[in-house]
Formats: C-alpha cells, sequence, structure tokens
C-alpha cells in the first residue's frame, strides 16, 4: 500500500482541528475525508472504507465511542483516538473501547503523524506464518494466517491490534510478558510510557473472548495459560 492509497477518515466537529489535521495529513500524502458528526462519520466510514479513523470523543448525534463500536461491528479498521484530557484517556482505557491509540489534545500534527503511521505499520504488517493452520486455545480458535479468531464456533470481531496483542501472548503461551515486551512486540514502541494501552487492551480481549483466558501476574505482566 502506498500513502496515496492510504485513506484517512478524520472526524472532529471543531471545524478549525479538523482542517488543520486534514490539511496535515493531505500534505504527508494520506488521502483525506472529514466527518464532523456521530451519524455521518458511520456513513462516511461505511462508503469511504478508511485504512484508519481520527476520531474525537465528543461529537454531536452520538459519541466517539458509539462511533468507534459501530464502525468496528462493521469491519476491522484502526482508530486513533482524540481525547480532550488525560483523565478522559484514562476513562477510556478502563472501558476498553476498542481505539488502538489515542492523542490527548493540545496535540502536535508532527505527533499525530507519528502515532497515526505507528499504527498503520502494526496494521500493515504481514501475519506470522506459523507453519500451522488454526491453533485451538479453551474454546477459541485462532487462525493467525486469516487474522480470524472462532469462538464455540462463532466468529469474534477483534480490532488489528487485539488480534497482534493475542498473537503475541499466543506465541509465548506459558510465559509471563511484561508489559514493557508486549509495548514493544505489539506497538512498536521503544519506551514503556504508553502501558495502560496495554491494560485497556487486554481489558477489551478478555471482555471478548472471556475473562480467565489471559492471567494477570500482579506486578510482572501478563500471560496466556499454557494449559486451558
Ligand atoms: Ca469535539
Amino acid at each position: 500500500m502506498t500513502e496515496n492509497e492510504t485513506r484517512v477518515l478524520v472526524v472532529e466537529d471543531e471545524p478549525t482541528i479538523a482542517r488543520a489535521v486534514a490539511d496535515r495529513l493531505a500534505a504527508e500524502g494520506f488521502a483525506v475525508e472529514v466527518a464532523a458528526d456521530g451519524p455521518s462519520a458511520v456513513e462516511r466510514a461505511r462508503a469511504y472504507e478508511p485504512h484508519i479513523v481520527v476520531l474525537d470523543v465528543m461529537l454531536p448525534g452520538f459519541d466517539g465511542l458509539e462511533v468507534c463500536r459501530r464502525v468496528q461491528a462493521e469491519r476491522p479498521v484502526p482508530v486513533l483516538m482524540l481525547t480532550a484530557r488525560d483523565d478522559e484517556t484514562d476513562l477510556l482505557v478502563g472501558l476498553g473501547v476498542g481505539a488502538d491509540d489515542y492523542v490527548t489534545k493540545p496535540f502536535s500534527m508532527r505527533e499525530l503523524v507519528a502515532r497515526l503511521r505507528a499504527v498503520l505499520r502494526r496494521v500493515e504488517r504481514p501475519p506470522m506464518d506459523d507453519g500451522g493452520g488454526p491453533v485451538r486455545v479453551g474454546d477459541l480458535e485462532v487462525d493467525q494466517r486469516a487474522r480470524r479468531v472462532r469462538r464455540d464456533g462463532g466468529e469474534v470481531h477483534l480490532t488489528p491490534t487485539e488480534f497482534d496483542l493475542l498473537a503475541c501472548l499466543l506465541r509465548n503461551r506459558g510465559t509471563v510478558l511484561t508489559r514493557a515486551v508486549l509495548l514493544e512486540q505489539v506497538w512498536d514502541w521503544a519506551d514503556a510510557s504508553g502501558t495502560r494501552v496495554v491494560d485497556s487492551h487486554v481489558k477489551a480481549l478478555r471482555r471478548k473472548l472471556g475473562q480467565e483466558l489471559i492471567r494477570t501476574v500482579h506486578g510482572v505482566g501478563y500471560s496466556l495459560e499454557a494449559a486451558q
């Protein structure tokens, strides 16, 4: 995928911010469309099929959380969430919203572009070829090539980052992985400043796949149990 073909949907109701973000992304070579409220964001995501959505939380119509839910229910697409304050980020992380990363306002365009590129790099990574078919873990069937998960025979929709996290835990079954290691392997982050992003995604995986799948090792990190 060249960047000329990388479509970004920017959802932001403040015209100044929306225009600044759209202009910068266009200058970086992305194709950009803008939506300014919840319902039109869902409609644009359906028609435009963006590779990534930059999504403000507070929107007219319905909010960014609802946009995130509705858009990802239709098709897996990474979401970079724009939050108003650090405590809003904490709240969303606590809810396990399906965002792939968060940027707190006010942000620099340089930071936004860097975070957006980092999410896209992760999503575009080729799937791990483990040389075998789907792997069974308890009531789950994980197909790493197709990036699909089934639970009790029904398909479970994971965000690209949720899938990468699950795949990483699966490759290291029975081993406790620290948040720093998970950040490096799944998020490509060299520093460990984003550990709550890990917690958020573990929470989302538990909600979708069952509470007992991933074990918290207090003060250390997480592991997927070897025997289920
Ligand atoms: Ca707003």
